[in-house]
Protein backbone atom coordinates (compact mmCIF):
# COMPACT_ATOMS: atom_id res chain seq x y z
CA UNK A 1 0.00 0.00 0.00
CA UNK A 2 1.36 3.54 -1.12
CA UNK A 3 2.17 5.74 2.28
CA UNK A 4 2.84 9.20 1.66
CA UNK A 5 5.53 11.45 2.42
CA UNK A 6 3.98 13.19 5.02
CA UNK A 7 3.47 10.37 7.12
CA UNK A 8 6.97 8.77 7.20
CA UNK A 9 7.32 10.17 11.14
CA UNK A 10 4.43 7.80 11.73
CA UNK A 11 6.21 4.53 10.30
CA UNK A 12 9.88 4.79 12.25
CA UNK A 13 10.91 0.85 11.76
CA UNK A 14 8.02 0.26 9.28
CA UNK A 15 8.49 -1.04 5.27
CA UNK A 16 6.64 1.50 3.37
CA UNK A 17 6.06 1.92 -0.29
CA UNK A 18 6.55 4.93 -1.57
CA UNK A 19 5.59 6.91 -5.28
CA UNK A 20 6.40 10.27 -6.48
CA UNK A 21 9.82 12.26 -7.99
CA UNK A 22 13.29 12.49 -7.67
CA UNK A 23 13.47 16.03 -6.63
CA UNK A 24 17.47 15.79 -6.34
CA UNK A 25 20.09 13.23 -5.82
CA UNK A 26 23.15 13.46 -3.92
CA UNK A 27 26.09 11.17 -4.76
CA UNK A 28 28.42 11.08 -1.13
CA UNK A 29 31.18 8.12 -1.95
CA UNK A 30 29.45 4.85 -1.23
CA UNK A 31 26.19 6.45 -0.52
CA UNK A 32 23.14 7.50 -2.87
CA UNK A 33 20.71 9.97 -1.23
CA UNK A 34 17.42 10.90 -3.34
CA UNK A 35 14.79 13.22 -2.20
CA UNK A 36 11.94 12.00 -3.25
CA UNK A 37 8.54 14.49 -3.90
CA UNK A 38 5.11 13.40 -3.71
CA UNK A 39 2.01 15.65 -3.73
CA UNK A 40 2.25 16.03 0.28
CA UNK A 41 6.10 17.00 0.65
CA UNK A 42 9.73 15.45 0.43
CA UNK A 43 11.35 12.75 1.99
CA UNK A 44 14.98 11.53 1.97
CA UNK A 45 15.85 8.21 0.55
CA UNK A 46 18.96 6.66 1.07
CA UNK A 47 20.99 3.82 -1.06
CA UNK A 48 23.52 2.11 0.59
CA UNK A 49 26.56 0.12 -1.12
CA UNK A 50 25.15 -3.52 -0.14
CA UNK A 51 23.00 -4.24 -2.78
CA UNK A 52 24.92 -3.63 -6.08
CA UNK A 53 22.12 -3.83 -8.31
CA UNK A 54 20.26 -2.01 -6.64
CA UNK A 55 22.90 0.77 -6.19
CA UNK A 56 23.78 0.75 -10.01
CA UNK A 57 20.00 1.57 -10.24
CA UNK A 58 19.94 4.05 -8.27
CA UNK A 59 23.16 6.03 -9.75
CA UNK A 60 21.33 6.08 -13.20
CA UNK A 61 18.42 8.61 -11.13
CA UNK A 62 17.98 11.92 -12.50
CA UNK A 63 15.73 14.52 -11.42
CA UNK A 64 11.91 14.21 -12.17
CA UNK A 65 12.27 10.27 -12.80
CA UNK A 66 9.32 9.26 -11.52
CA UNK A 67 9.77 5.90 -9.11
CA UNK A 68 8.36 3.51 -6.86
CA UNK A 69 10.49 2.73 -3.77
CA UNK A 70 10.11 0.45 -1.11
CA UNK A 71 12.41 0.88 2.05
CA UNK A 72 11.84 1.19 5.90
CA UNK A 73 11.79 3.83 7.81
CA UNK A 74 14.56 5.11 10.37
CA UNK A 75 15.89 8.05 12.66
CA UNK A 76 18.75 9.67 11.03
CA UNK A 77 21.82 8.82 12.12
CA UNK A 78 22.72 11.85 15.04
CA UNK A 79 24.50 14.62 13.72
CA UNK A 80 22.59 14.35 10.07
CA UNK A 81 18.97 15.64 11.58
CA UNK A 82 17.27 18.39 10.23
CA UNK A 83 14.46 20.11 12.44
CA UNK A 84 13.88 22.52 9.97
CA UNK A 85 12.34 20.92 7.39
CA UNK A 86 9.24 18.38 7.42
CA UNK A 87 10.73 14.21 7.61
CA UNK A 88 13.88 16.10 8.94
CA UNK A 89 14.55 13.48 11.52
CA UNK A 90 13.90 10.92 9.40
CA UNK A 91 14.89 8.84 6.21
CA UNK A 92 14.24 5.91 4.26
CA UNK A 93 16.39 3.12 3.79
CA UNK A 94 15.61 1.70 -0.20
CA UNK A 95 15.74 -2.12 -0.37
CA UNK A 96 13.88 -1.90 -3.89
CA UNK A 97 14.17 0.41 -6.57
CA UNK A 98 11.54 0.45 -9.80
CA UNK A 99 11.63 3.10 -12.15
CA UNK A 100 8.01 4.01 -13.49
CA UNK A 101 9.30 6.69 -16.41
CA UNK A 102 12.21 8.61 -16.83
CA UNK A 103 12.14 12.29 -17.74
CA UNK A 104 14.20 14.74 -20.11
CA UNK A 105 15.95 17.56 -18.61
CA UNK A 106 13.56 20.28 -17.24
CA UNK A 107 13.69 23.23 -19.26
CA UNK A 108 14.19 25.59 -16.07
CA UNK A 109 15.11 24.85 -12.60
CA UNK A 110 11.92 23.83 -10.80
CA UNK A 111 13.97 24.02 -7.13
CA UNK A 112 13.08 27.92 -6.38
CA UNK A 113 10.20 30.18 -6.82
CA UNK A 114 10.62 30.62 -10.24
CA UNK A 115 10.45 34.22 -10.35
CA UNK A 116 13.69 35.01 -12.21
CA UNK A 117 12.90 32.65 -15.13
CA UNK A 118 11.48 33.79 -18.02
CA UNK A 119 7.36 33.68 -17.91
CA UNK A 120 6.59 32.62 -21.03
CA UNK A 121 9.19 29.42 -21.24
CA UNK A 122 7.37 28.70 -17.70
CA UNK A 123 4.16 29.51 -19.63
CA UNK A 124 4.75 26.70 -22.22
CA UNK A 125 5.99 24.23 -19.92
CA UNK A 126 3.22 24.89 -17.41
CA UNK A 127 2.62 21.55 -16.00
CA UNK A 128 6.60 21.84 -14.99
CA UNK A 129 6.35 24.78 -13.89
CA UNK A 130 2.92 23.88 -11.34
CA UNK A 131 5.90 21.50 -9.82
CA UNK A 132 7.36 24.47 -7.87
CA UNK A 133 6.14 24.00 -4.30
CA UNK A 134 5.54 27.67 -4.60
CA UNK A 135 2.87 27.06 -7.32
CA UNK A 136 1.24 24.26 -6.15
CA UNK A 137 0.76 26.19 -2.45
CA UNK A 138 -0.87 28.88 -4.04
CA UNK A 139 -3.49 26.23 -6.20
CA UNK A 140 -3.86 24.52 -2.34
CA UNK A 141 -4.38 28.01 -0.81
CA UNK A 142 -6.88 29.20 -3.95
CA UNK A 143 -8.55 25.62 -3.28
CA UNK A 144 -9.30 26.66 0.73
CA UNK A 145 -10.93 29.70 -0.37
CA UNK A 146 -13.23 28.23 -2.49
CA UNK A 147 -14.51 25.55 0.07
CA UNK A 148 -14.02 28.14 2.68
CA UNK A 149 -16.81 30.55 0.50
CA UNK A 150 -18.71 27.47 -0.35
CA UNK A 151 -18.90 26.13 3.43
CA UNK A 152 -19.76 30.47 4.70
CA UNK A 153 -22.38 31.08 1.78
CA UNK A 154 -24.11 27.65 2.25
CA UNK A 155 -24.58 28.04 6.08
CA UNK A 156 -26.62 31.54 5.58
CA UNK A 157 -28.78 29.72 3.20
CA UNK A 158 -27.10 30.33 -0.47
CA UNK A 159 -27.91 27.70 -3.53
CA UNK A 160 -24.71 27.61 -5.89
CA UNK A 161 -26.13 27.29 -9.22
CA UNK A 162 -24.37 26.89 -12.46
CA UNK A 163 -25.20 29.03 -15.25
CA UNK A 164 -24.74 28.56 -19.15
CA UNK A 165 -21.47 29.52 -20.65
CA UNK A 166 -22.68 29.48 -23.85
CA UNK A 167 -25.45 32.25 -24.00
CA UNK A 168 -26.13 36.03 -25.18
CA UNK A 169 -24.37 38.96 -24.90
CA UNK A 170 -24.59 40.92 -21.28
CA UNK A 171 -23.60 43.88 -21.12
CA UNK A 172 -20.49 44.52 -18.71
CA UNK A 173 -18.80 47.31 -20.77
CA UNK A 174 -16.75 44.84 -22.84
CA UNK A 175 -16.64 42.82 -26.21
CA UNK A 176 -17.87 39.62 -26.28
CA UNK A 177 -16.50 35.93 -27.39
CA UNK A 178 -18.20 34.78 -29.85
CA UNK A 179 -19.41 30.90 -30.75
CA UNK A 180 -20.78 30.04 -34.34
CA UNK A 181 -23.65 28.36 -34.37
CA UNK A 182 -23.60 25.54 -36.36
CA UNK A 183 -27.26 24.32 -36.53
CA UNK A 184 -28.10 27.90 -37.00
CA UNK A 185 -25.84 29.56 -39.67
CA UNK A 186 -25.14 32.86 -39.56
CA UNK A 187 -25.96 33.28 -35.72
CA UNK A 188 -23.62 32.73 -32.59
CA UNK A 189 -23.77 32.42 -29.13
CA UNK A 190 -21.86 34.83 -26.49
CA UNK A 191 -19.85 33.57 -23.74
CA UNK A 192 -20.81 35.62 -20.70
CA UNK A 193 -19.07 38.64 -19.59
CA UNK A 194 -20.70 37.80 -16.28
CA UNK A 195 -23.75 35.98 -15.16
CA UNK A 196 -25.75 39.09 -14.58
CA UNK A 197 -28.82 38.88 -16.05
CA UNK A 198 -29.19 34.98 -15.01
CA UNK A 199 -28.77 35.45 -11.43
CA UNK A 200 -31.15 38.53 -11.76
CA UNK A 201 -33.69 36.20 -13.23
CA UNK A 202 -32.94 33.08 -10.47
CA UNK A 203 -34.12 36.24 -7.92
CA UNK A 204 -37.66 36.48 -10.19
CA UNK A 205 -37.50 32.77 -10.17
CA UNK A 206 -37.42 33.08 -6.28
CA UNK A 207 -34.24 31.35 -5.07
CA UNK A 208 -33.48 34.71 -2.75
CA UNK A 209 -30.46 33.91 -2.33
CA UNK A 210 -27.38 32.82 -4.94
CA UNK A 211 -24.07 32.39 -5.37
CA UNK A 212 -21.34 30.70 -7.78
CA UNK A 213 -17.64 30.95 -8.32
CA UNK A 214 -17.91 31.56 -12.50
CA UNK A 215 -15.97 32.03 -15.10
CA UNK A 216 -16.72 35.24 -17.21
CA UNK A 217 -15.38 36.14 -20.51
CA UNK A 218 -14.25 38.94 -21.79
CA UNK A 219 -12.59 40.07 -24.85
CA UNK A 220 -10.75 43.06 -24.59
CA UNK A 221 -7.54 44.41 -25.51
CA UNK A 222 -4.17 43.89 -23.17
CA UNK A 223 -4.43 46.16 -20.35
CA UNK A 224 -2.17 45.26 -17.59
CA UNK A 225 -2.70 42.21 -15.38
CA UNK A 226 -6.12 40.77 -16.95
CA UNK A 227 -6.85 37.70 -18.42
CA UNK A 228 -9.56 36.75 -21.33
CA UNK A 229 -11.40 34.57 -18.85
CA UNK A 230 -10.85 35.36 -15.59
CA UNK A 231 -13.06 34.12 -11.59
CA UNK A 232 -15.79 35.59 -9.79
CA UNK A 233 -17.36 34.62 -6.76
CA UNK A 234 -20.99 35.87 -7.90
CA UNK A 235 -23.94 36.34 -5.47
CA UNK A 236 -27.01 37.74 -5.66
CA UNK A 237 -29.59 38.48 -2.66
CA UNK A 238 -33.11 39.39 -2.43
CA UNK A 239 -35.13 41.35 -0.46
CA UNK A 240 -31.88 43.16 0.51
CA UNK A 241 -30.67 46.86 0.55
CA UNK A 242 -26.64 48.37 -0.26
CA UNK A 243 -25.57 47.96 3.85
CA UNK A 244 -26.83 44.38 4.21
CA UNK A 245 -25.00 43.32 0.73
CA UNK A 246 -21.66 44.77 2.20
CA UNK A 247 -21.88 43.41 5.23
CA UNK A 248 -21.94 40.12 3.99
CA UNK A 249 -18.80 40.83 1.62
CA UNK A 250 -17.12 42.24 4.63
CA UNK A 251 -18.14 39.34 7.06
CA UNK A 252 -17.14 36.86 4.55
CA UNK A 253 -13.56 38.43 4.15
CA UNK A 254 -13.02 38.97 7.49
CA UNK A 255 -13.30 35.06 8.58
CA UNK A 256 -11.23 33.83 5.51
CA UNK A 257 -8.63 36.14 6.72
CA UNK A 258 -8.92 35.41 10.40
CA UNK A 259 -8.65 31.61 9.11
CA UNK A 260 -7.14 30.67 6.22
CA UNK A 261 -4.19 33.73 6.61
CA UNK A 262 -4.09 34.20 10.17
CA UNK A 263 -0.56 36.13 9.63
CA UNK A 264 -2.03 38.82 8.41
CA UNK A 265 -4.41 41.79 9.30
CA UNK A 266 -6.69 43.94 8.67
CA UNK A 267 -5.91 47.88 9.05
CA UNK A 268 -9.29 49.03 9.78
CA UNK A 269 -12.83 47.12 11.22
CA UNK A 270 -15.15 47.53 10.40
CA UNK A 271 -13.93 48.26 6.69
CA UNK A 272 -14.55 52.39 5.79
CA UNK A 273 -16.39 53.76 2.92
CA UNK A 274 -15.84 56.55 1.17
CA UNK A 275 -17.74 57.93 -1.39
CA UNK A 276 -16.65 58.14 -4.74
CA UNK A 277 -16.15 61.79 -4.75
CA UNK A 278 -13.81 61.87 -1.57
CA UNK A 279 -11.95 59.47 -3.30
CA UNK A 280 -11.48 61.34 -6.53
CA UNK A 281 -10.63 64.02 -4.65
CA UNK A 282 -8.72 63.04 -1.96
CA UNK A 283 -6.48 60.19 -3.86
CA UNK A 284 -7.53 61.27 -7.46
CA UNK A 285 -8.48 57.16 -7.75
CA UNK A 286 -11.83 54.99 -7.31
CA UNK A 287 -9.42 52.43 -5.84
CA UNK A 288 -7.05 53.96 -3.30
CA UNK A 289 -4.64 52.22 -1.69
CA UNK A 290 -5.30 53.51 2.56
CA UNK A 291 -2.58 51.00 3.86
CA UNK A 292 -0.81 52.42 6.58
CA UNK A 293 2.51 50.96 5.65
CA UNK A 294 2.34 49.96 1.97
CA UNK A 295 5.81 47.57 2.59
CA UNK A 296 4.14 45.69 4.75
CA UNK A 297 3.09 42.21 2.77
CA UNK A 298 0.67 41.44 5.68
CA UNK A 299 -1.41 44.48 5.72
CA UNK A 300 -4.62 43.95 3.85
CA UNK A 301 -6.59 47.74 3.86
CA UNK A 302 -10.15 46.97 2.96
CA UNK A 303 -12.19 50.27 1.95
CA UNK A 304 -15.93 50.31 0.29
CA UNK A 305 -16.31 53.26 -2.15
CA UNK A 306 -19.99 53.82 -2.28
CA UNK A 307 -21.81 56.47 -4.15
CA UNK A 308 -21.03 56.47 -7.71
CA UNK A 309 -22.56 58.59 -9.76
CA UNK A 310 -24.88 55.99 -12.36
CA UNK A 311 -23.48 57.54 -15.99
CA UNK A 312 -20.95 58.37 -17.46
CA UNK A 313 -20.09 60.15 -21.10
CA UNK A 314 -18.62 58.51 -23.73
CA UNK A 315 -16.97 60.64 -25.76
CA UNK A 316 -15.98 57.88 -28.62
CA UNK A 317 -19.82 56.40 -28.86
CA UNK A 318 -21.51 60.40 -28.30
CA UNK A 319 -23.76 58.38 -25.29
CA UNK A 320 -24.24 58.59 -21.69
CA UNK A 321 -23.22 54.83 -20.38
CA UNK A 322 -23.54 52.90 -17.25
CA UNK A 323 -20.95 53.30 -15.17
CA UNK A 324 -21.07 49.99 -13.45
CA UNK A 325 -23.77 48.20 -15.30
CA UNK A 326 -27.31 49.48 -16.53
CA UNK A 327 -28.90 47.00 -14.10
CA UNK A 328 -28.03 49.27 -11.58
CA UNK A 329 -30.84 51.27 -9.78
CA UNK A 330 -30.40 55.18 -10.32
CA UNK A 331 -31.01 56.81 -6.95
CA UNK A 332 -34.28 58.58 -8.46
CA UNK A 333 -37.84 58.18 -7.05
CA UNK A 334 -39.76 56.72 -10.23
CA UNK A 335 -39.44 56.77 -14.18
CA UNK A 336 -40.63 60.44 -13.74
CA UNK A 337 -38.21 61.81 -11.76
CA UNK A 338 -35.77 59.89 -13.47
CA UNK A 339 -36.93 61.06 -16.77
CA UNK A 340 -36.24 64.45 -15.50
CA UNK A 341 -32.83 64.17 -13.71
CA UNK A 342 -31.54 62.57 -16.75
CA UNK A 343 -32.55 65.50 -19.12
CA UNK A 344 -31.19 68.10 -16.58
CA UNK A 345 -27.61 66.84 -15.66
CA UNK A 346 -27.28 62.98 -16.14
CA UNK A 347 -23.76 63.26 -15.25
CA UNK A 348 -24.97 64.28 -11.69
CA UNK A 349 -27.09 61.30 -10.84
CA UNK A 350 -25.74 58.47 -8.28
CA UNK A 351 -26.39 54.96 -8.19
CA UNK A 352 -26.72 52.58 -5.68
CA UNK A 353 -23.63 50.93 -6.21
CA UNK A 354 -20.62 49.77 -4.25
CA UNK A 355 -16.46 48.68 -4.76
CA UNK A 356 -14.79 46.81 -2.62
CA UNK A 357 -11.14 48.41 -2.77
CA UNK A 358 -8.23 46.15 -1.17
CA UNK A 359 -4.77 47.62 -1.17
CA UNK A 360 -5.52 49.88 -4.43
CA UNK A 361 -7.17 47.01 -6.07
CA UNK A 362 -10.95 46.84 -6.96
CA UNK A 363 -11.33 43.32 -5.84
CA UNK A 364 -15.52 43.55 -5.91
CA UNK A 365 -18.15 45.57 -7.49
CA UNK A 366 -21.57 45.43 -7.02
CA UNK A 367 -24.93 47.44 -6.92
CA UNK A 368 -28.83 47.05 -5.97
CA UNK A 369 -30.89 46.76 -9.17
CA UNK A 370 -33.53 47.99 -11.37
CA UNK A 371 -36.52 46.36 -10.61
CA UNK A 372 -39.24 47.84 -12.41
CA UNK A 373 -39.05 47.22 -15.79
CA UNK A 374 -40.31 50.35 -17.12
CA UNK A 375 -37.36 52.00 -14.81
CA UNK A 376 -35.01 49.75 -17.06
CA UNK A 377 -36.73 50.38 -20.41
CA UNK A 378 -36.29 54.06 -20.01
CA UNK A 379 -31.90 53.34 -18.97
CA UNK A 380 -31.52 51.74 -21.60
CA UNK A 381 -32.83 54.19 -23.95
CA UNK A 382 -31.20 56.96 -22.17
CA UNK A 383 -28.28 55.42 -23.03
CA UNK A 384 -28.74 55.58 -26.78
CA UNK A 385 -30.83 52.41 -27.53
CA UNK A 386 -33.75 52.32 -29.41
CA UNK A 387 -36.97 51.09 -28.03
CA UNK A 388 -36.82 48.32 -30.28
CA UNK A 389 -33.17 47.56 -29.79
CA UNK A 390 -34.44 47.34 -25.62
CA UNK A 391 -36.95 44.53 -26.48
CA UNK A 392 -34.78 42.47 -28.94
CA UNK A 393 -32.05 42.39 -26.57
CA UNK A 394 -33.66 42.54 -23.50
CA UNK A 395 -36.80 42.08 -23.33
CA UNK A 396 -36.64 38.73 -21.73
CA UNK A 397 -35.26 40.53 -18.61
CA UNK A 398 -38.44 43.07 -18.86
CA UNK A 399 -40.51 40.53 -19.49
CA UNK A 400 -39.47 38.54 -16.70
CA UNK A 401 -40.18 41.86 -14.31
CA UNK A 402 -43.60 41.51 -15.18
CA UNK A 403 -44.10 38.28 -13.45
CA UNK A 404 -43.49 39.10 -9.58
CA UNK A 405 -39.81 40.60 -8.94
CA UNK A 406 -38.33 40.94 -5.51
CA UNK A 407 -35.95 43.93 -4.94
CA UNK A 408 -32.56 42.52 -5.17
CA UNK A 409 -28.81 43.35 -5.71
CA UNK A 410 -25.51 41.80 -5.46
CA UNK A 411 -21.74 41.90 -5.87
CA UNK A 412 -19.30 39.76 -7.47
CA UNK A 413 -15.73 39.47 -5.86
CA UNK A 414 -12.51 38.97 -8.62
CA UNK A 415 -10.98 35.36 -6.84
CA UNK A 416 -8.01 35.78 -9.15
CA UNK A 417 -7.09 39.66 -7.76
CA UNK A 418 -8.20 38.65 -4.44
CA UNK A 419 -5.93 35.48 -4.22
CA UNK A 420 -2.75 37.10 -5.89
CA UNK A 421 -2.94 40.06 -2.62
CA UNK A 422 -3.49 36.98 -0.29
CA UNK A 423 -0.52 35.12 -1.84
CA UNK A 424 1.75 37.84 -1.73
CA UNK A 425 1.87 37.70 -5.73
CA UNK A 426 2.78 40.24 -8.19
CA UNK A 427 0.80 38.95 -10.78
CA UNK A 428 -2.61 37.19 -10.85
CA UNK A 429 -1.55 34.73 -13.64
CA UNK A 430 0.59 33.21 -10.61
CA UNK A 431 -2.70 32.21 -9.19
CA UNK A 432 -4.26 30.64 -12.41
CA UNK A 433 -2.66 27.35 -13.08
CA UNK A 434 -3.60 27.58 -16.93
CA UNK A 435 -2.94 31.66 -17.49
CA UNK A 436 -2.81 33.03 -21.06
CA UNK A 437 -0.10 35.75 -21.90
CA UNK A 438 -0.76 39.24 -21.43
CA UNK A 439 -1.68 39.14 -25.44
CA UNK A 440 -4.04 36.35 -24.96
CA UNK A 441 -2.11 33.41 -25.95
CA UNK A 442 -2.00 30.05 -24.26
CA UNK A 443 1.27 29.16 -24.95
CA UNK A 444 1.07 25.44 -23.96
CA UNK A 445 -1.79 24.56 -25.70
CA UNK A 446 -0.62 26.94 -28.51
CA UNK A 447 -3.96 28.59 -28.82
CA UNK A 448 -5.35 30.23 -30.35
CA UNK A 449 -5.01 28.48 -33.20
CA UNK A 450 -6.13 27.72 -36.85
CA UNK A 451 -9.03 25.45 -37.65
CA UNK A 452 -9.87 23.10 -40.73
CA UNK A 453 -11.50 24.21 -43.55
CA UNK A 454 -14.27 21.90 -42.62
CA UNK A 455 -14.63 23.45 -39.56
CA UNK A 456 -15.01 26.58 -40.89
CA UNK A 457 -17.11 25.00 -43.47
CA UNK A 458 -19.80 23.48 -41.25
CA UNK A 459 -19.96 26.79 -39.21
CA UNK A 460 -20.83 28.30 -42.19
CA UNK A 461 -17.77 30.57 -41.56
CA UNK A 462 -15.30 31.99 -44.23
CA UNK A 463 -12.13 33.95 -43.08
CA UNK A 464 -10.24 36.24 -44.61
CA UNK A 465 -7.02 34.94 -45.23
CA UNK A 466 -4.01 35.49 -43.08
CA UNK A 467 -1.21 37.25 -45.81
CA UNK A 468 1.55 36.99 -42.78
CA UNK A 469 0.82 40.17 -41.19
CA UNK A 470 -0.47 40.32 -37.70
CA UNK A 471 -4.36 39.13 -37.38
CA UNK A 472 -6.58 37.63 -40.20
N1 LIG B 1 -21.93 41.53 -12.84
C1 LIG B 1 -21.17 42.52 -12.11
C2 LIG B 1 -19.72 42.49 -12.58
O1 LIG B 1 -19.30 41.53 -13.20
C3 LIG B 1 -21.21 42.33 -10.65
C4 LIG B 1 -22.52 42.64 -10.03
O2 LIG B 1 -23.09 43.70 -10.30
O3 LIG B 1 -22.97 41.81 -9.21
O4 LIG B 1 -18.98 43.39 -12.30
Amino acid sequence: MRTLTKDIGTKEGETVELFGWVDTRRDHGKLIFIDLRDMTGIVQVVFTPGDKELHAEAERLRPEWVVKITGSVARRPKGMENEKVANGLHEVTATVLQVITEAKTPPFDLGGDGREINEEVRMKYRYLDLRRPRMRNNLRMRANVNAFIREFLGSRGFTEIETPYISKSTPEGARDYLVPSRVYPGKFYALPQSPQQYKQLLMVAGLERYFQIVRCFRDEDTRGDRQPEFTQLDIEMSFTNQDEVMGLVEELMTQLVKKLYPEKHLSQTPFPRMSYKEAMERYNSDKPDIRKDKNDPNELAFLFVVDFPAFEWKETEKRWDAVHHPFTQPRVKDVEDFKAQFKNNPGAILADQYDLVLNGYEIAGGSIRIHNPALLQEVFEAMGNKHEEVLAKFGHMLEAFEYGVPPHGGIAPGLDRLMSILQNEPNIREVIAFPKTGDGRDLMMDAPSEVSEAQLKELHLKTEKNNGTKGI
